[in-house]
């Protein structure tokens, strides 16, 4: 069986690779020079630069099928965030069932009241529960609103909650189904946010590694799909014996006369080097000032040493905003001067990533895939992250279902 995948990202990756376990040949088309789609690591000045800021969560069902963790060599980040206020306050906020001896200064801290630390266990395990049993939360509620219905306080909410997650879904409202709040609550809670020591781009160029190099098609666009085959804009036609979409599938499935909309929530990370590091803590430092254009601050060098060349340091900045201009740099510099002194500047722009469609608005979600909401037509599969969940995890498994929806009944 020949399969011609459509979008070499994770998720057609993941097909690739499935497929490959089980024998089948494949051609990946990948529009782009490069492989990796929204996981990519570029080398800039002895920098490594991941394509927004972003982490893997060593407990993803899905890392198991697919990653040679030993080989990745995640550094992690510690448990819990230096949350970072108004006033120039900061404090650090951890997980003492973890970290046992930051139990006081975690109480202590002024992120939310007594009450609302004691609802942190009660969360855990909801979440837990939630990811045992995915089933009892009332459909379409944000996670905004379920964590108002849990009962934390504003304070709580947004102190800790808003800082944290509208850096994890892009959305400053907590819009985002709850449903996908309790799989990462519980997904954070359990392991350790990390990163691969080479960068995020370790994870497809791990997943391509073994594939054959002329079953990898780069930068080559599909602008047509009939039912076994594809056209490229070269207007070359590449037959096989069913196709996975594993890219955004709006026009391609308008000429099919099928629809799929998908809106996605932007992000935007702005990378700088500097000479001395703000602080030697291995933590996501979250914003809980009101009206902040930052959301977050990461020294990526404190993770993993190789993020930036000796004697340096590198530190990816979160903003909320679309703008970038030498306002909005003195405004960063000037927003971290009151956490971090006057060394903000002398921090270096890198670069910047802005990524319009970095991920889908999750107002539902799913945690798997039917073949009835994969395959449409004989021969065609969809996945990609839009199809299940907005994350490393969902893009893998949608590929991971679609290859074996594909193979279901081939020789
Ligand atoms: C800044 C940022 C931070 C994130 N943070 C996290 C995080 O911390 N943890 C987490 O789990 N997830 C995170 N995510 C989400 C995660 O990266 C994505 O869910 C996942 O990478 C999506 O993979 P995909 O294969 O479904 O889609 P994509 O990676 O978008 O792949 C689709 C591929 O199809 C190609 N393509 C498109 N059209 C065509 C065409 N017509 N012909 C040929 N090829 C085509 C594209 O070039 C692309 O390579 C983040 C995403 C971003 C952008």
């Amino acid at each position: 069986m020949h399969t011609i995948i459509i979008g070499g990202g994770l998720a057609g990756l993941a097909a690739a690779k499935t497929l490959m376990q089980h024998g089948h040949t494949f051609k990946i088309i990948e529009k782009e020079n490069h492989l990796g789609g929204r996981v990519q690591t570029s080398q800039i000045n002895g920098h490594l630069i991941d394509h927004g800021f972003q982490v893997y969560l060593p407990g993803y069902e899905e890392g198991i099928h697919f990653f040679d963790y030993a080989k990745l060599d995640f550094q992690a980040f510690d448990p819990g965030s230096m949350i970072l206020y108004d006033d120039g306050y900061h404090e650090v906020v951890s997980d003492p069932l973890r970290k046992p001896f930051t139990l006081f200064s975690t109480l202590l801290s002024k992120v939310g009241s007594f009450s609302d630390k004691r609802r942190l266990l009660n969360l855990k395990s909801a979440a837990k529960s939630f990811c045992k049993n995915p089933n009892g939360l009332k459909k379409n509620t944000s996670t905004y609103e379920f964590l108002v219905d849990f009962g934390f306080k504003q304070d709580m909410i947004h102190n800790f909650f808003i800082p944290f997650f509208s850096g994890v879904f892009f959305d400053k409202n907590l819009e985002t189904s709850a449903e996908m709040f309790l799989y990462l609550y519980d997904k954070f809670s359990t392991c350790l946010a990390s990163v691969p020591k080479n960068g995020m781009g370790e994870l497809s160029h791990q997943l391509a590694a073994k594939m054959p190099s002329d079953s990898i098609h780069l930068g080559s666009e599909v602008i047509s799909i009939n039912k076994k085959s594809v056209q490229l804009s070269s207007g070359q036609n590449i037959i096989g014996d069913n196709i996975i979409l594993a890219a955004p599938a709006e026009k391609l499935l308008a000429k099919l006369g099928q629809s799929k909309q998908a809106t996605f929530n932007h992000s935007h990370t702005i990378y700088f080097e500097s000479a001395e590091t703000p602080h030697t803590k291995k933590l996501v430092g979250i914003v809980a000032k009101k009206n902040s254009l930052i959301n977050n601050v990461s020294v990526m060098s404190n993770v993993s040493s190789k993020y930036a060349p000796s004697g340096k340091h590198q530190l990816a900045v979160s903003i909320f905003g679309e703008d970038y201009n030498s306002d909005i740099e003195a405004q960063i510099k000037k927003e971290c001067q009151a956490w971090f002194g006057k060394q903000t500047e002398q921090w270096k722009m890198i670069t910047r990533h802005h990524i319009r469609k970095a991920l889908p608005k999750q107002k539902t979600v799913k945690f798997d895939l039917s073949k009835e909401e994969s395959q449409i037509g004989e021969n065609i599969f969809l996945a990609g992250d839009t199809m299940i969940n907005g994350s490393i995890n969902g893009a893998l498994k949608s590929g991971r279902r679609a290859a074996e929806f594909a193979m279901e009944g081939q020789a």
